[in-house]
């Protein structure tokens, strides 16, 4: 069993339902078991500011697939919640965006896949959650906290648990 960090974002809908609904797909369709949930955050859109905040969070997950077939399993739940790639633009809105932050200690780049993410340590509103759940992790050579210390986390804002 493999050790994976998910993040999860959404600006449309009832994101935090959705959230909800996503993670159980992921641990029924994975046959994973959750091993933690961050609180959900409200976060300032990022790349594209032209667009309503987004709520982010981070889960990490035990898992017996491999990171292309979780990658798949991600876009199957993305889908599932009515995310259409084909009709939006880079980093603007949508229902429900998952990625795979770390898995366990691998490091790889195909053309559909990078790890860990690429973008992560320039992203509070991933690892502000991800510091809530797992500050002590080793991601790219660098702790979650330590990545975090060197970022803004202006305009994040953490929900109270939802009903
Ligand atoms: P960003 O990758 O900057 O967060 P995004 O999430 O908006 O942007 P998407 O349109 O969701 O980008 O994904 C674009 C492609 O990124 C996907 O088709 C997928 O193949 C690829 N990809 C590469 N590495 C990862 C990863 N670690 N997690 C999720 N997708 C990845
Ligand atoms: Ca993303
Ligand atoms: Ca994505």
């Amino acid at each position: 069993m493999a050790n994976a960090i998910i993040a999860m974002g959404g600006n449309v809908g009832d994101v935090r339902a959705t959230f909800g609904a996503a993670i159980s797909d992921i641990c029924t369709l994975e046959q994973a078991r959750l091993l933690a949930r961050s609180s959900d955050y409200l976060t300032p859109p990022w790349g594209d500011e032209q667009q309503p905040r987004f709520i982010n969070a981070c889960i990490e997950i035990e898992t017996g697939l491999d990171p292309h077939a979780l990658l798949a399993v991600l876009q199957t739940v993305e889908r599932k919640f009515g995310r259409d790639r084909a009709h939006e633009r880079r980093w603007g809105p949508r229902t429900l965006d998952l990625d795979l932050i770390a898995y366990d200690d691998v490091s790889l780049q195909t053309a559909e896949l990078t790890l860990p993410h690429p973008r992560l340590f320039e992203r509070a509103f991933v690892l502000v959650p991800l510091a809530e759940i797992a500050p002590d992790r080793q991601i790219g050579g660098r702790t979650v906290k330590t990545a975090l210390a060197e970022l803004s986390r202006e305009g994040i804002e953490r929900l109270p648990a939802a009903d």
